[in-house]
């Protein structure tokens, strides 16, 4: 069975003598992994449009096994930009990495895909704060994948604000100033509260319109980082190397 489908490389490895086998985020299936036969080789007409962070129109093979294999590519767009710099590639490899761990599989990837896009070309055309950019990606992402912190007012007595709020990156819940106990709650002022609310529940092409000051982005930051690492329950070998390559 052929199957046409727009896809992002996210992922790229050797395999065997000749070949390449790619992790690509494609509207129509989601994550998919495929062999690229040949795909070492310099000559092979897929190879430039399969690499890492290529967004390509492809021809992909499935098997009576479910295997997958690339029979054509054509290159839509290469995020050329985000290879020169390191500290931009390192960012744009974790926010790959997290769409292969969230995003669906053998069923459309739905908004996963044009996140993971806007987020590599603001990133490529340095439209946004760095950690803006993370930071929208993480919290959506989680939203899509079915964990949207609970914003809507605190999770005791309902109040929508107060001076500042605290929330629970264990179970994404929001506490108000009188109802917060546990000393692990993070403080977030009104700035943050009302940044992840439109981080969470705007259109998705409004999702990066906004701006904080450089505190509070730190604090978004955080949040969103403690959140997703604590509902994954895992470590991403791409976030470690980004934050080296950011402390240096
Ligand atoms: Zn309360």
């Amino acid at each position: 069975m052929t199957i046409r489908t727009d896809g992002i490389v996210i992922r790229e490895q050797n395999t065997g003598e000749q070949d390449r086998l790619i992790t690509v985020l494609t509207k129509e299936k989601g994550v998919i992994r495929a062999f690229v036969n040949g795909g070492r080789n310099p000559k092979n007409k897929n190879v430039s449009s399969t690499g890492l962070l290529c967004y390509s129109d492809l021809s992909v093979e499935k098997t009576k096994k479910d295997v997958y294999f690339i029979k054509e590519a054509t290159s839509k767009k290469i995020f050329f930009s985000l290879r020169q710099d390191i500290v931009d590639l390192s960012l744009a490899q974790y926010l790959s990495e997290l769409a292969s761990e969230l995003a669906p599989r053998e069923e459309a990837a739905g908004e996963f895909l044009p996140l993971l896009l806007n987020s590599l070309h603001l990133l490529s055309v340095k439209g946004k704060d760095i950690n803006l950019i993370k930071a929208v990606c993480e919290l959506r992402m989680l939203c899509l994948a079915g964990y949207m912190p609970q914003l809507v007012g605190c999770k005791k007595c309902g109040a929508f604000e107060s001076e500042s709020m605290y929330f629970d990156t264990r179970t994404g819940e929001m506490f108000c100033e009188k109802c917060q106990t546990a000393a692990r709650l993070k403080q977030m002022n009104a700035g943050v509260v009302r940044a992840m609310r439109h981080i969470c529940l705007s259109d998705p092409s409004k999702i990066f319109s906004f701006t904080l000051p450089p505190e509070a982005l730190c604090v978004l930051s955080q949040i969103s980082e403690a959140y997703l690492l604590n509902i994954t329950n895992r470590n991403f070998k791409t976030l470690s190397f980004y934050k080296t390559m950011t402390e240096i």
